[in-house]
């Protein structure tokens, strides 16, 4: 079977599902391939009888109208349920809880009440972070930045908002560390492994390495922290509607296997597993958009664009994996935030943060569950550590790594003492066999000041019609990042 359509876009997770819908928006006649049978991706879903468990993402931010979800909802005019967190996350750490405020005075004192830090100092430092980031949401929303790949691109970096800014470059390749330095904060151990370990769920780096001007998004952006109800499902949902309503052919059980140009034309071969015989078609696109990770692409494409795209993924060679838990309880807990950042009092073998990252579904949110609570749980891992072992040994691993899990949430929560169970478990394993992602890579490139955010792979291939975006191209990960990629594509598809 063969059929053509003005755009293709690869993979129905947060970046698919924004260029799709963007694009039918505009009408475009776009389809969308997904391998798997839902959407969603890594900010995916599934039941475990009525209840519903994210996979892996579960907060959202950057809802404003002048940043990138808050632009797609007013755009595509999207009705999502979400409920602000103030405290954005608690974190519980050496015996102590922190609450992490969005007020930015509110936090400044528990700051100056839990870590070390001369007179002022965590208020200058804050209040940095907090300026800089305003700064930076201003720029992306003014400038279509994008690496340095092109005139076109270079020449973007001359307009007047991006030139007030330049001062601010060194940002890139000077690391959070050293801005602790300047702030008098860098004698502090304690604020050192709450900041390494807030900044390994955001910028996927510590502060050795996370670039300030990266490092302060993610500092940041616990202040602006929204839990959507019915869970990452329900926004996910939103985008896949709204792409249908305008016209757009969302085919799941898709796996693209060649992506080969021909004249003006892409055509996309794939495989159909609907159904029992499993079949080969292709479909012919004047553009495609590539969602899935530039290692999964390469593997799909050939001569020049494998040439031009390996450059990147040999500078990107590796990146984090992750283990999570889904628990469940029948108990139904109430907290100043459904977020929760446990760090753990010793190492977790086969893990290689310090903490824990746990979402609870929130108390009135039926959607998710009409009785009891649901959670679920992500740490980091290294890939190669759960990689090439026997059953015994990844079962070992599993369940070292579940008691280790439960003790901690049981240790945070008390209340649960008795009630807690295990749900479900993912290692890079399961990731790669429901996302396909390269042994199971995922949270996108990390953020290093030996590889600045400029260098990643760019929105804009030097191939006409093939378009990249998602968490392991500009501008990186989370899913606020993947939605102004594939904001950025769209627009300069439109403008061609
Ligand atoms: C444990 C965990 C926690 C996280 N927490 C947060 C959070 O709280 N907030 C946040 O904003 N972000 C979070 N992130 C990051 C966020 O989930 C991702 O950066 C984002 O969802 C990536 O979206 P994407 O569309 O780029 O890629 P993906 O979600 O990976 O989507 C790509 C899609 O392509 C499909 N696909 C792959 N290969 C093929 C093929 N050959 N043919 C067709 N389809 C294919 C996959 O099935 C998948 O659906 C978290 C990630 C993880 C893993």
């Amino acid at each position: 079977m063969s059929s053509s359509t003005d755009l293709l876009v690869i993979g129905a997770g947060f970046a698919g599902l924004t260029a799709a819908a963007l694009a039918a928006r505009r009408g475009m006649s776009t389809v969308v391939v997904e391998a798997h049978e839902t959407f969603g991706g890594c900010a995916g879903f599934f039941r475990v009888g009525r209840r519903t468990f994210d996979v892996g993402a579960t907060t959202l931010s950057a809802v404003q109208s002048h940043q990138p979800f808050g632009r797609v909802i007013e755009e595509l005019g999207l009705s999502v349920d979400l409920v602000r967190q103030d405290v954005g996350v608690s974190i519980r750490m050496d015996g102590a809880t922190i609450h992490r405020y969005a007020d930015i005075d509110r936090w400044i004192d528990e700051c100056e009440q839990h870590f070390e830090g001369g007179k002022g100092a965590h208020r200058r430092f804050w209040t940095r972070v907090h300026d800089v980031e305003r700064e930076i949401w201003e720029l992306l929303a003014s400038t279509p930045l994008s690496p340095l790949t092109s005139i076109r691109s270079a020449a973007a970096l001359l307009h007047p908002s991006v030139l007030k800014h330049v001062g601010k470059a060194t940002g890139l390749v000077r690391p959070v560390r050293s801005m602790l330095r300047r702030y008098g904060l860098d004698a502090g151990e304690r604020f050192r492994r709450f900041l390494d370990e807030q900044l390994l769920i955001s910028t996927q780096n510590t502060t050795y390495r996370t670039p300030w001007l990266t490092g302060v998004m993610g500092l940041a952006y616990p202040a602006d922290t929204w839990y959507p109800r019915g869970g990452m499902m329900r926004p996910a949902l939103e985008l896949y509607r709204s792409a249908q309503r305008d016209g757009a052919d969302v085919l799941f059980r898709r796996r693209v296997t060649a992506l080969r140009r021909d004249g003006m034309l892409w055509h996309v071969d794939m495989v159909n597993t609907v159904g029992e015989n499993q079949h080969h078609e292709t479909i012919v696109a004047q553009n495609v958009v590539s969602t899935i990770p530039i290692w999964n692409l390469e593997g799909i494409v050939h001569d020049g664009v494998r040439r031009w795209l390996s450059t990147y993924t040999q500078r990107f060679s590796t990146s984090w994996a992750a283990i999570t838990a889904y628990l469940e309880t029948d108990t139904v807990i109430q907290l100043p935030s459904q977020y929760l950042q446990i760090h753990l009092n010793s190492d977790l073998p086969f893990v290689a943060s310090k903490s824990i990252f746990v979402t609870i579904s929130q108390d009135t949110d039926v959607q998710r569950t009409s009785s009891g609570t649901v959670m679920t749980v992500s740490a980091h891992v290294h890939a190669k550590d759960w990689e090439h072992l026997s059953e015994d040994e990844y079962n070992r691993r599993r369940v070292v790594v579940e008691e280790g899990i439960l003790r901690a949430v049981r240790e945070a929560l008390p209340e649960l003492q008795h009630s807690l169970r295990i749900a479900g478990f993912g290692s890079p394993a399961t990731w790669q066999k429901y996302t396909g992602r390269h042994r199971g890579y995922v949270g996108g490139l990390p953020h290093d000041i030996r590889r600045p955010l400029l260098m990643f792979p760019p929105n804009v291939t030097p191939f006409s019609g093939l378009y990249l975006a998602g968490d392991t191209v500009f501008p990186g990960q989370g899913t606020p990042a993947v939605m102004h990629g594939a904001h950025t594509v769209i627009r300069h598809i439109a403008a061609q």
